[in-house]
């Protein structure tokens, strides 16, 4: 490309969870392509999305000045609406006029009606300094703890059960380990869709001799490198996931050594799995009680075994179950703290590790510390110099609810899109249509944006200065490579100038000042500065010094918890919230695709990956096809509780007989019309994996 770019700027892909560095080739300010870079945790390859992601935003809709609802037109979805020409429903406006109003609305509501009128979603999408700055706006201005983002919806739940079991909720070691393991379990996730990279990291490793054990309902492409797959009947995880753990303790296949060293509860386990033996649990799992011995015992009697792990284990109402089960299989079998151990869930978003970290989450302050915690919120309060609210905050769905309960009357949401992502769409955009104020910062005038009162212009990746946390806790930066198009402004800046409006005495000049106020306020920073990331361009928390690489598997000697110790967290099957009936006989499970990201807003208008898939499929088994007398590529509604789409059905043989699986990212047949919105109780994360549906001929 010398030839024809005239430069070249190192980032990192703002899509998957993966966190794969890139080199941007620039000439005339555009971008040209975009090549891999031998980064840590993708040696040179990028997946389809990190090669030909990078034009969204040029695309003819991307908002370059802020807008203000001109009066008069109703807010919501109105299908003559074009986002490339807004100028029908909202009027451009200057920066001050724009924000002043953005933070009038907001200011007047907590006056009329107090600080728990108000509430924010932030983003995964956006950079560490960005998340930190939203939560604090949201703590310190608005007055409350009610703030929120995609955590909520992806690993919630995950992140519940490792925090009660192990102190942490991050992964306890990388997924580059799987090259070291011997035994690697996926459960509930589909890596060679969501998690490209990572999932040739899963084949190399199959080819150097780890036997890859797949436990989901759906067959995946990793299949085809699988010693065994164990596909399970929908919903039946803790059933399956107990079953192996009586196999583990019946056999006396436990880790003694390491139980007595690191964990306390193994007794009450034990005792608990008793009479959940495989030939309880099978016929509600759909599995040979055989099999789950099997599996059982190659995973326990392994050298070095590692668990991967998704949404499918997330997205449930006992999404936090699932997870309880996975960690305690690793610990009653001693896996984790050795090279080729471990618990791994994949994270989603490019930064949902990041931005969780960095306190985007209602009940706790960054480094996920209580917000309840005396001490630690006087750390913050003489850190932001502002009292800070000992309530936990309201979550995702929960601040959907009090909106339509009238609570919350007013919001700020930055780069979320919750009319597309939100379970139950259909409940959550009149939620949305019936807040008093929303202010929306956004790239495009996204489905969410169109309930909004002001939308102000923001910044793509490739156009910021920034750090992100993957996956695997390696920070690692995102540089700016080109200008912002017209009035669009950096992330950081807009929420400085609303914060300011708040009446906070906000002055930060670059995202390294708001990094290094970051590194005051949280310990898993400790020997990582904005320098060390330009200079290393990744470091992996945490880490001991500031000539140290960080560590990948972490808890060899201690887990971070009062005693030292893990906990193991019996738990019982429990059905689904919604289980199939006769009126609705077919499970409606929901995700993504490898082409599109999330919702669509940037894939969608990435030409390359857009004309790859064009258009809302629902993926059904042939013979499920054959029953609803359908061809491949003949459309079909499908009905829930909740609401109704119609779309086209493709035909995947990895699918289960009695079940749909419907991408969320397509707004003409959006898949959340349909979903539940019934919560794990502790993670809060709704039952997207799973809800009764009817299918029909369209
Ligand atoms: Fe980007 Fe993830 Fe693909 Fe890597 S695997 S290029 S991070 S989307």
């Amino acid at each position: 490309d010398s030839a024809v770019a005239d430069r070249r700027i190192d980032s990192v892909c703002p899509y998957c969870g993966v966190g794969c560095q890139l080199t941007y080739h620039i000439k005339d300010d555009a971008i040209l392509h975009v090549s891999g870079r031998d980064g840590p945790s993708n040696h040179n390859r990028l997946c389809v999305k990190g090669r030909f992601g990078f034009d969204y935003p040029r695309h003819p809709a991307r908002l370059t000045t802020p807008l203000i609802r001109k009066p008069g037109v109703p807010k919501g979805l109105d299908p003559a609406f074009d986002p490339a020409d807004p100028t029908s429903h909202f009027r451009e406006a200057s920066w001050d006029e724009a924000l002043d109003l953005a933070a009038r609305g907001l200011v007047d509501l907590k006056a009329a009606h107090g600080p728990d009128a108000l509430a924010g979603f932030g983003s995964a999408k956006c950079s560490n300094e960005e998340a930190w700055l939203f939560q604090k706006l949201v703590r310190t201005g608005f007055g409350s703890n009610h703030v929120d983002h995609c955590t909520r919806l992806c690993h919630a739940s995950s992140v519940a059960a490792l925090m009660e079991c192990i102190g942490s909720g991050a992964v306890t070691a990388s997924f580059m380990q799987a090259l070291e393991a011997d035994v690697v379990i996926l459960t509930g996730c589909n890596p060679a869709v969501n998690h490209p990279v990572a999932a040739t990291f899963f084949k190399q490793a199959a080819k150097q001799g780890t036997r890859i054990i797949i436990i989901d309902p759906r067959g995946q492409a990793l299949g085809a490198y699988a010693h065994q797959t164990l596909r399970f009947t929908p919903g039946a995880d803790v059933a399956l996931l107990n079953a192996m753990l009586n196999v583990i303790v019946t056999e006396d296949l436990v880790d003694h050594d390491y139980v007595d060293a690191h964990t306390e509860g193994f007794a009450t386990l034990a005792e608990h799995v008793r009479e959940l033996t495989p030939e309880a649990m099978a016929p509600s799992c759909g599995v040979s009680p055989e099999a789950i011995r099997q599996v059982a015992r190659e995973y326990a009697t392994a050298e070095r075994a590692m668990i991967f792990w998704g949404m499918g284990i997330s997205q449930h109402v006992h999404g936090t179950d699932n997870a309880r089960c996975l960690i305690s299989l690793a610990l009653a079998c001693g896996h984790t703290g050795r090279p080729g151990t471990g618990l791994h869930p994949l994270r989603g978003q490019n930064n949902v590790q990041g931005a969780s970290d960095a306190g985007l989450i209602p009940m706790v302050l960054p480094d996920y510390q209580p917000v309840g915690d005396a001490q630690v919120r006087a750390a913050f309060e003489e850190l932001w110099a502002t009292p800070l609210e000992e309530r936990p905050g309201l979550t995702v769905v929960e601040i959907m609810d009090a909106i339509a309960a009238g609570t919350i009357k007013g919001m700020y949401i930055l780069g979320e899109n919750p009319a597309m992502s939100d379970p139950d769409l259909e409940h959550a955009r009149a939620s949305l249509a019936s807040l008093e104020h929303l202010v929306v910062q956004d790239l495009f005038v996204t489905e969410t944006a169109q309930f909004a009162d002001v939308i102000l212009p923001a910044s793509a990746w490739p156009e910021k200065d920034g750090s992100v946390t993957n996956t695997n806790r390696q920070v690692q930066l995102g540089r700016r490579a080109v200008p912002l198009p017209g009035e669009a402004r950096p992330d950081w800046w807009i929420i400085q100038e609303l914060a300011r409006r708040f009446g906070l005495a906000w002055d930060y000049g670059h995202p390294r000042e708001v990094f290094a106020e970051m590194t005051r306020g949280m310990a898993s920073l400790d020997h990582i500065s904005w320098e060390r990331l330009e200079r290393e361009q990744s470091v992996t928390y945490p880490c001991p010094a500031d000539d140290a690489p960080g560590a990948d598997v972490v808890f060899s000697d201690a887990f971070p918890t009062a005693t030292g110790r893990a906990k193991f967290s019996p738990t019982l099957p429990l059905p689904p919230d919604e289980p199939v009936d006769g009126d609705y006989p077919t499970v409606l499970t929901t995700g993504r695709q490898l082409e599109h990201w999330h919702t669509g807003s940037m894939t969608r208008r990435a030409r390359v990956l857009d004309d790859l898939e064009p258009e809302a499929v629902a993926s059904l088994a042939p013979g499920e096809l054959r029953r609803l007398r359908l061809a491949p590529g003949e459309p079909v509604t499908i009905t829930t509780r909740r609401g109704q789409i119609t779309l086209r059905t493709r035909v995947d043989p990895a699918m289960a007989e009695g079940m749909v699986f419907v991408p969320f990212c397509y707004a003409e047949a959006a898949a959340n019309v349909l979903t539940n919105p019934a919560l794990d109780p502790y993670g809060k994360i709704p039952e997207f994996k799973y809800a009764a549906c009817r299918l029909a001929p369209a």
